[in-house]
Parts: C-alpha cells; sequence; structure tokens
C-alpha cells in the first residue's frame, strides 16, 4: 500500500511529465483531486500537502464537505457530478466550479442561488453518443451554451467528458477540444486516473484523478 503522500507525488510527477512530452506548461493543468465517498481525513492529508483543488460527485457530500472542513484554508471546490435541480442550491453555495451542467433548469436554479462570484460552469458532453453516460449532444451543447451565457452569476467556461471505457480516449479528447474551441471557450475537464496522460497530451485544463490519489473508493 503506497501512502497519500506518496501517490500525489507520483500523480504530480506524471502530469508534469505529460505535460512536458506534449509542449504544455504545467500551470495550465489544474489537477482536481476527487475525494468522493472518501472521509474528510482524506481532503486533510491531500490539504497538508499543498493540494488545493478538490472535486465531489454528490451535492450532499459535497454540502457536508464544504461546512465541516470550512477551517481549511484556501480549498477550492468542484462539483464534477451531474446534480438534480432540487440540489442545486448546495452546489451553488459550496462550488467553485460546476464540471456537469447538462440541464437548462439546473442551470437557471444554480443562477437563481448564487450569491457572490459568479459560479465558473462546464456543460458535460456525452462525445461518444453513449446511450448510458451523462452529458449532452455535441448540437445540444451549442444550444445550451448559448442559454447559460444569459444566466447571471454563471460563467461558461469550459466542457468536460468522459469517454467511453473500453475505447482510445484520445479522438474522443480531442473531439471535445475541438468543439469548445468552436465555443470559444478555453477549459477543458477531461482525463481520470486511467487516461488523465492522455486527456493532458489533447489539451486537457483540468484533471479529476480520485482512485491513483485515494485508493479505491467503498461501494
Ligand atoms: C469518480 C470520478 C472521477 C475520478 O475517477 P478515478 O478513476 O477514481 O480517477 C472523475 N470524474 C468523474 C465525473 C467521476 O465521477
Amino acid at each position: 500500500m503506497s501512502s497519500v503522500a506518496d501517490n500525489f507525488a507520483s500523480v504530480r510527477a506524471r502530469i508534469r511529465a505529460a505535460c512536458a512530452k506534449a509542449g504544455r506548461t504545467e500551470a495550465h493543468v489544474t489537477l482536481v483531486a476527487v475525494s468522493k465517498l472518501h472521509p474528510h481525513s482524506a481532503i486533510e492529508a491531500g490539504h497538508a500537502l499543498g493540494q488545493r483543488h478538490f472535486g465531489e460527485n454528490y451535492a450532499q457530500e459535497l454540502r457536508d464537505k464544504h461546512a465541516g472542513l470550512s477551517t481549511l484554508e484556501g480549498l477550492v471546490w468542484h462539483a464534477i457530478g451531474p446534480v438534480q435541480a432540487k440540489n442545486a442550491k448546495y452546489v451553488a453555495k459550496a462550488a467553485t466550479w460546476f464540471h456537469a451542467l447538462e440541464r437548462l433548469d439546473v442551470a437557471q436554479e444554480l443562477s437563481r442561488r448564487r450569491t457572490g462570484s459568479a459560479l465558473k460552469v462546464l456543460i458535460e458532453v456525452n462525445v461518444a453518443g453513449e446511450a448510458s453516460k451523462a452529458g449532452v449532444s455535441p448540437d445540444e451543447a451549442r444550444a445550451l451554451a448559448d442559454q447559460v451565457r444569459g444566466l447571471e452569476r454563471l460563467e461558461l467556461v469550459g466542457l468536460t467528458t468522459l469517454p467511453p471505457l473500453e475505447a482510445d480516449p484520445r479522438p474522443h479528447f480531442a473531439a471535445l477540444r475541438e468543439l469548445s474551441e468552436s465555443l470559444g471557450l478555453k477549459e477543458l475537464s477531461m482525463g481520470t486516473t486511467g487516461d488523465f496522460e492522455a486527456a493532458i497530451s489533447e489539451g486537457a485544463t483540468l484533471v479529476r484523478v480520485g482512485t491513483a490519489l485515494f485508493g479505491n473508493r467503498l461501494p
């Protein structure tokens, strides 16, 4: 068993190497440590190692961790899972970033509930058109982008995807990059434990890594 400190060192070294290989600046890739289903102590351990960006999938879990860890300085919360409109208030309150927008009613609720600085929003795109996956089609993403741009206290900054598991992710990452360029967006949230290096080579600006940092989650 490796320690969380070793895991962070190893993931950071791999990000550095992937950036070097792609000729990219490391400062343009943010590591979002996905702490969902891990205890508060995992976030404290990451924070002690200098990690500040954490990702959570479930709105209530985000709410509880945001409240319970409020004394940790400089934490930046990323809501990375789909949210129902009735739970949007938790995301509006706790998160700085929301990576998984796919519905206008959720965007409207986030806009209504947000106070203070604008919530940075990414639209989740199902680039491969998989029936079982979250996210909207590229055409729907264009329409949703127009609508979100009209909402107050939301700042549309980018796109997110989770590519098919069994295939080479690169063409899917490249397709997301092309779509984001055509929409004039600059943030690309793509890459998890299994494929973050490929995502960096295709332009990811936010990589969402859980298992490689914190080990397996409880089922
Ligand atoms: C759980 C999750 C991750 C992290 O996945 P790992 O394979 O543990 O790195 C990233 N993105 C989303 C949307 C997730 O749900």
